[in-house]
């Protein structure tokens, strides 16, 4: 009796980890905010005889089987151990993102295998990235609400791949501690075409902006697409325009060559410019230090004085504050520019809380965001370019800012 071929698929993959046909890929995302590599996804290959198989060849039968458990474990050990050979490289700030399948979630002690791997290779947990599907999701939604706090608890991020597939339920965008969506390739294949697509990508942007996440559109294949994602604002992309996936060594050449989104050097808005202003030059220097790959155009004033003679000469879009400073303080600084320049968004940035005037500031409308020292540089670089869509939204219709 001769064999069925998916039961030889399934007694050939389930010897593939051990002869070590499994391979990973890697597919870099383009940060629109700065033009660069924001990290890659890891796209599962199985190198098998002369071929290379994709995914779609052989993923189903591993879920059918139940052999995707352990093959994710591996690939989750696999990707913390090249985030570690990179970091020895030099590449200490790639991220990489590995998908998760559902059984994988639901029987696979997912937590112990990501924990494991994270200290097993000395990772740092924010460079890994889980990316989970609504549908896995919406089996069990306390069980997964729980899982999810656990995960995000160990500090590795969160995305929903594929959003709007699957059932992209909204109350639980709100209940699930996610980082990132990323916008199926379906959407982002018709939206230049069709206006009906276009609307969703628009509003599955501006929803994720508005609950503070990130967005990631995916599949992103020509330069149409990537100026209207620009456009709306679409955090990153990933697709053929920008990066096939790539075996590990080409990866590295890419992100070693400083390879930038086409079109990044003349953005659309013009130049976006930040003015940082303290006492202490040691903030000063590690703020713009923090900032360097955002793309911004930075002027810094350790006096509330030369920054407002920097605002007349310059046109600024966001300013920030200290709060404490000699001569006059971060709040008094931020009214006056209220009044004098109300285009500029306003942002303190205050170590000890001398609450009653930042308050003050906070309530008459002298400051849009109150953000305190020491900070987490991530939440940081968010707010800021939080900062600069506001001001670009409400400049675009004319209305005085927040
Ligand atoms: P995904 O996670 O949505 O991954 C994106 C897929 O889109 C990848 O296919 C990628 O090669 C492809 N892609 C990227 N850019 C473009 C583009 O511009 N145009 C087009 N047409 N396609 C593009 P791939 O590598 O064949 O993977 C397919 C799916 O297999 C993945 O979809 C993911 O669901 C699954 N998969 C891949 N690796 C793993 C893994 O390690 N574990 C699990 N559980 N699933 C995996
Ligand atoms: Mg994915
Ligand atoms: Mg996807």
């Amino acid at each position: 009796m001769s064999v069925p071929p998916s039961q030889e698929l399934e007694s050939a993959l389930s010897q593939a980890l051990a002869r070590g046909e499994l391979e990973l890929f890697f597919q870099a995302k383009a940060d629109l905010h700065n033009g660069r590599v924001a990290g890659a996804e890891a796209l599962l290959r199985w190198r098998r005889g002369g071929t290379l198989a994709q995914p779609a060849e052989f993923i189903h039968v591993a879920e059918r089987s139940g052999l995707i458990v352990p093959i994710g474990a591996w690939v989750i050990d696999t990707a913390c151990a090249r985030l570690r050979a990179w970091a020895d490289q030099g590449f200490e700030e790639t991220r990489v993102a590995v998908n998760v399948s559902a059984q994988q979630f639901h029987a696979g002690d997912l937590e112990a295998v990501v924990a494991g791997a994270l200290t097993r290779h000395g990772v740092k947990p924010a460079s890994l990235e889980l990316e989970l599907t609504e549908s896995m999701l919406m089996h069990d939604p306390d069980a997964t609400t729980v899982l999810l706090h656990r995960l995000k608890h160990l500090g590795v991020k969160l995305s929903l791949d594929d959003f709007g597939t699957g059932y992209s339920c909204f109350a639980y965008l709100c209940r699930f501690p996610i980082d990132t969506l990323k916008i199926d390739q379906s959407f982002v294949r018709d939206m230049v075409t069709q206006a009906n697509t276009a609307s969703i990508v628009a509003a599955i942007i501006a929803l994720a902006h508005k609950l503070r996440l990130h967005v990631v559109a995916e599949g992103v294949e020509n330069e149409a697409q990537l100026g209207y994602l620009r456009k709306l604002g679409c955090d990153e992309i990933q697709g053929y325009l920008f990066s096939r996936p790539l075996p590990e060594a080409d990866y590295l050449a890419l992100l070693a060559q400083g390879k930038a989104v086409p079109g990044q050097a003349a953005p659309e808005n013009g130049t976006r410019t930040l003015l940082l202003v303290d006492d202490e030059p040691g903030i000063l220097a590690s703020l713009r230090r923090m900032l360097r790959k955002e793309g911004y155009r930075i002027l810094t004033a350790d006096s509330a004085a030369e920054g407002l003679a920097l605002l007349a000469l310059e046109d600024v879009q966001v300013v920030i504050s200290d709060q404490r400073m000699p001569g006059m303080s971060g709040s008094e600084f931020l009214t006056r520019v209220k009044d004098m320049h109300p285009d500029c968004v306003r942002i303190i940035l205050s170590g000890q809380a001398d609450m009653a005037s930042v308050l003050d500031a906070i309530n008459n409308g002298a400051v849009y965001k109150f953000l305190t020292k020491p900070w987490d540089d991530e939440q940081l670089r968010d707010r800021i370019r939080e900062a600069f869509r506001v001001q670009a939204a409400l400049t675009s219709v004319n209305l005085p800012p927040p």
